[in-house]
């Protein structure tokens, strides 16, 4: 049931019945982000998406600042993860190795952080973004890192969100970097809905098209862009396996579906990957915001974490 008691209106958003679960496949647990390619691909799919949609200011942009995402990665130091011994202790307690919780701002960090404002100031941006940079341009490295901070501490000034953005981006590029590092192998289940190398909140979960592992179900980090298995219909957030339904907007499309859970009422969006491998979690869910605001408006509460959609 929503929040609020109601009975769930049947609305724009459709519940459909459980999808029949995958051919056999034998997933791994858990998949290491290719910085090379993340940020690249998802800067292709904002493009793709922008052209005639109600976003397509914010969507161009944020095509412009994930590209600069990826242009910037051969130039910056090579990321440092923490010592051995601290490794050790995360994989023996079941802990995220490279916990958002735990990370030090460094060198490295402040140079990501230069490089990503760099390439946005050569770049051909509209007014309103090209202030927001300018703004963040004229910060100090120590106000640079309270930004920072307040992403990994999700604690985001609701009067600044616009520069947030930009420091989020770096802390992406940043935690990314870092978790194809890791070895895959000592990563282990920390919860369905935390992210397995960081500890992050998933920004939505995919039903994947990767051979070996066809019609399985994986959840995207916001953060790192780690991805994690976790059973096909399950909720992410208080994982319970009984009234979960599926929505899309009627008339809209089905391969981007929002998850709602009956026990906690929450959702998370749902991406059919398997029927178009051009999906992409990020940048699939700012596009999909009509059904947000559909599922919203029915008592349902998003529970997933898109730092490209901070207020919603
Ligand atoms: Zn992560
Ligand atoms: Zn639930």
């Amino acid at each position: 049931m929503p929040r609020d008691g109601s009975r769930r209106p049947a609305g724009d958003a459709v519940p459909l019945a459980p999808m029949d679960i995958g051919e056999l496949a034998n997933p791994p647990f858990a998949v290491l982000p290719d910085p090379a390619s993340v940020f690249l691909r998802r800067a292709e799919r904002l493009a793709a998406l922008a052209p005639g949609h109600q976003l397509e200011p914010y969507l161009h942009f944020l095509s412009q600042l994930t590209r600069a995402q990826h242009d910037i990665l051969d130039a910056l130091p090579a990321p440092t993860l923490p010592p051995a011994e601290r490794l050790e202790l995360a994989r023996a307690n079941t802990m995220p190795p490279i916990s958002t919780g735990h990370f030090v701002l460094d060198d490295a960090a402040d140079k990501t952080f230069a490089a990503l404002l760099k390439s946005l100031e050569a770049m051909d941006l509209a007014p309103s973004p090209r202030a927001t940079l300018a703004k963040v341009v004229a910060l100090s490295n120590d106000e640079r890192h309270g930004m920072m901070r307040a992403i990994l501490l999700d604690e985001i000034p609701g009067d600044a969100i616009a520069e947030h953005v930009l420091a989020a981006a770096t802390v992406q590029v940043i935690f990314t970097r870092m978790a194809a590092k890791l070895d895959v192998a000592t990563l282990s289940r920390v919860a369905d809905g935390a992210c397995p190398s960081c500890g992050g909140a998933p920004v939505a979960s995919a039903i994947v098209g990767w051979s070996g592992a066809h019609g399985t179900r994986f959840c995207t980090c916001s953060i790192c862009a780690t991805q994690w298995n976790v059973v096909r219909i399950k909720c992410l957030v208080c994982s319970s396996e009984k009234g979960i339904a599926y929505h899309s907007l009627e008339g809209g499309a089905e391969t981007v579906m929002g998850e709602t859970c009956d026990t906690c009422s929450s959702y998370v969006k749902m991406l059919h990957q398997h029927k178009d491998a051009a999906l992409d979690p990020i940048a699939d869910d700012v596009a999909s915001l009509a059904l947000d605001l559909t599922l919203k408006k029915e008592g349902w509460e998003r529970a997933s974490v898109n730092p490209f959609l901070m207020g919603y």
